[in-house]
């Protein structure tokens, strides 16, 4: 089977913009077999590639590479897996890089991580790597054919003492050899074009993903954008109020914000778009469908 085409190759190629999405990895056996269930019916719609996350440790980090295998050898995507420098010394991140190099990955999404549960701040193990830009010089260096995701953040990573420190610091993750940004999930897409426009300034060149999430409840939404410093628009939270408990409601609501928020990203020149799909068909098909109309 031959190495994976590297996704800039990608975005300078393809006429369309260009679609992806994100997996995490299941926790068991039945989760995987469910996963891959999932990305079976998402084959139709032909995603130019998808995502698998690294976790924060432990077992689920085997099943990044069991998942990421099955999505690209059994099933045929493209596949980017996450690559994060939690717990990991310089040594193992190289011996990681080797492996995933020689099982014909050449896209990793290169991350600083979160920390593990339990703790509230990130802390670099002995010879291990501080920032996420360290990572993308130790991949590159070990095989320059690697094309390299880092994430972005148009409301500025909630660590960050300032927007332009962030910027500052997305600069150097890009001049370290990143090869695109994904940015973090959004709702509102003035926060994006606003972000675009800052990086532009600042000299990065290289293509911005915008990362899109479809709602499923409004306390997971709630949480996660507490999480992760995104704003909840006052109109999606009144509707999503208005829906109560009914899922289905909830559901059409979400994949209706999202749907609006890709047309105009795409209609506005976004080179493509990242859907957080949290293992689902659903929403992503249906995305798909909207957009074919
Ligand atoms: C698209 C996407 C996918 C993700 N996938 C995963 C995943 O699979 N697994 C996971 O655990 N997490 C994942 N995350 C979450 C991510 O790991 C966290 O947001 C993490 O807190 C920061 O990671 P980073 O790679 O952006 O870090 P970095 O780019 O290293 O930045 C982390 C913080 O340090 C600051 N900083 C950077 N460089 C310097 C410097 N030289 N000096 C001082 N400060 C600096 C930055 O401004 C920022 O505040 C993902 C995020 C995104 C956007």
């Amino acid at each position: 089977m031959p190495p994976d085409s590297s996704v800039a190759q990608l975005f300078t190629q393809q006429a369309h913009p260009l679609r992806s999405l994100e997996f995490f990895p299941p926790k068991d056996d039945a989760g995987v077999e469910s996963l891959r269930q999932t990305a079976k019916a998402l084959q139709r719609i032909q995603p130019d590639f998808v995502s698998v996350t690294y976790g924060a440790g432990g077992s689920t980090r085997e099943r990044t590479a069991q998942v990421s295998k099955i999505l690209r050898e059994d099933l045929g995507f493209t596949v980017m897996p996450h690559l994060t420098c939690v717990g990991h010394s310089r040594t193992e991140l190289k011996e990681l890089a080797d492996r995933i190099h020689a099982n014909g990955f050449r896209n990793i999404m290169t991350l600083r991580g979160d920390p593990p549960k339990g703790s509230t701040e990130f802390a670099a193990v002995a010879d291990g790597l501080h920032y996420a830009s360290e990572l993308v010089g130790l991949l590159k260096s070990q095989h320059q054919d690697f094309c390299l995701g880092v994430g972005g953040y148009p409301e500025k990573h909630p660590e960050a003492v300032s927007a332009d420190v962030d910027l500052a610091n997305l600069k150097t993750k890009v001049d370290a050899g990143a090869d695109f940004i994904t940015t973090q999930l959004f709702f509102d897409n003035t926060v994006y074009f606003r972000f675009v426009d800052r990086c532009r300034s600042a000299g990065i060149k290289v293509p911005i993903v915008p990362g899109i999430m479809t709602v499923l409840s409004l306390k997971q939404i709630q949480r996660f954008t507490t999480m992760c410093g995104a704003t909840l628009p006052v109109t999606l939270v009144k509707r999503l109020e208005a829906a109560g408990e009914d899922s289905d409601i909830v559901e059409t609501i979400g994949i209706d914000w999202a749907l609006g928020q890709i047309r105009e990203l795409i209609a506005k020149g976004a080179p493509g778009y990242h859907i957080y799909i949290v293992n689902r068909a659903k929403s992503a098909l249906a995305l798909a469908a909207g957009l074919a109309a």
